[in-house]
């Protein structure tokens, strides 16, 4: 007998079903929503997301940690990613 899903969703109180289409979210430092992957389900920093909905508070609340940690900074710094290999910025041209 299969016990049913335990996997509950981190934005709200639903229980995921077996038929439902659900959502991985990966949150370091970038945003990564995969589909449902039984291979990842318990995998460290994975969160389980239930809907749309769902996955937009998961944006939102990620947005504003981001921008928190970047007050003082560029947004660069709070991604871990080094100025210079941001591919959006230039490099500062000296004559
Ligand atoms: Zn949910």
């Amino acid at each position: 007998m299969k016990l049913s899903s335990p996997y509950k969703c981190d934005y709200c109180d639903n229980m995921k079903g077996e038929t439902n289409h659900w959502w991985l979210l990966l949150v370091n430092p970038s945003f990564e929503l995969h589909p449902w992957d039984e291979n990842f389900l318990d995998a460290k920093g994975v969160e389980h997301i239930c809907s749309q909905a769902c996955a937009a508070k998961a944006l939102s609340s990620w947005m504003s940690l981001v921008s928190k940690r970047s007050e003082s900074d560029s947004p660069c710094a709070a991604l871990e990613l080094p100025r210079a290999e941001a591919p959006w910025v230039k490099p500062a041209v000296r004559s």
